[in-house]
């Protein structure tokens, strides 16, 4: 099997969706073009934007800051790494190590920010505490807050995030299977906010495994181990049932996606007059309600005394 591309004998991957077999040179850069044709096509970067990527040192998110060290290189943007200390212990710290080692390495600043400063409590004493919910929940909630909070003080006008093809499709899934509807209207490239800073997915069209052999060919270094939380969700049984599918139906994920593209707009539509951000009464953060859904969570395990007020803005 020769590279469709240049012909090359030195073929590392074979793209059943498109039928392409691609050399590791033009593997990566069909990859880089595709992301980069991406961010232009769903207008999510503009000239001398202040992006700042979500990085975990896993290879999804390192994989966009390597891409977009391209634009940075080109002085087209300003690039800056924001990683999250959640607090899971024996995980997090090699995520962290790797994704400074990374930012060093292409020359990018990093800011290091964890649950415990911010909500002087940690991942593992929530759920050691056992919560209600499960630990994605406030993982991923409490990530959002302090991401929000702190792109803002940074002054980004982005925020990216390492979301891929499969992360994308499993969460149209999920949602549709869940009956949340209107959370399918948010789903898409970019999400926009006035009270947010503006989030965006450069490879939401890339599949997963392309991604880890973007990760491979180039040599990133990355924490390749899964979260243990992880590992019940309902996300991770979806996915698992995707991979399945995609077996026989290469093209399955493409085509959840575009048919999403479709309906989302007629479900806007449909679900028009949604709810109108205000300001949560006690941290000042976006929020639908008088609180926030950092705020709720917090209230929900006995976390909303003193520990948020110290941080009212
Ligand atoms: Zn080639
Ligand atoms: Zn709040």
């Amino acid at each position: 099997m020769s590279c469709t591309k240049c012909g090359s004998e030195n073929v590392i991957i074979h793209r059943r969706y498109s039928g392409q077999h691609l050399c590791k040179k033009c593997f990566i850069e069909t990859i880089q073009k595709k992301v980069l044709k991406d961010i232009k096509k769903y207008e999510l970067i503009k000239k001398g934007d202040k992006v700042l990527v979500a990085l975990s040192g896993g290879k999804d998110s390192t994989t966009v800051l390597d891409i977009l060290s391209i634009l940075a290189e080109r002085n087209i943007i300003e690039l800056e790494a924001i990683t999250i200390d959640e607090g899971i212990k024996d995980y997090r710290e090699k995520g962290i190590e790797y994704a400074s080692e990374t930012c060093k390495k292409l020359g990018i600043p990093q800011h290091i920010f964890s649950f415990k400063e911010h909500f002087k409590i940690t991942i593992d004493e929530i759920m050691a505490s056992k919560p209600p919910r499960k630990a994605c929940t406030y993982c991923g909630v409490l990530r959002r807050w302090i991401l929000n909070k702190e792109a803002k003080k940074l002054g980004a006008d982005k925020i990216a995030t390492g979301h891929n093809l499969d992360d994308e499709v499993q969460a149209i899934v999920m949602n549709y299977l869940e009956g949340n509807i209107e959370n399918l209207t948010r789903i898409g490239p970019a999400t926009y906010s006035q009270k947010f800073v503006t989030k965006i997915k450069p490879l939401r069209e890339i599949p997963e495994k392309e991604v880890t052999a973007y990760v491979m060919a180039k040599g990133l270094k990355v924490h390749l181990e899964e979260c243990p939380y992880r590992k019940t969700s309902f996300r991770k049984k979806i996915g698992t049932i995707l991979t399945g599918l995609s077996k026989d139906h290469p093209t399955i994920l493409y085509s959840t996606l575009r048919g999403h593209e479709k309906i989302r707009n007629a479900l806007k539509k449909e679900l028009k007059g949604e709810s109108i951000l205000r300001e949560c009464i006690r941290c000042g953060q976006p929020a639908a309600r008088d609180l926030c859904k950092t705020c709720t969570l917090l209230k929900e395990i006995g976390r909303l005394k003193d520990e948020i007020h110290s941080h009212n803005r």
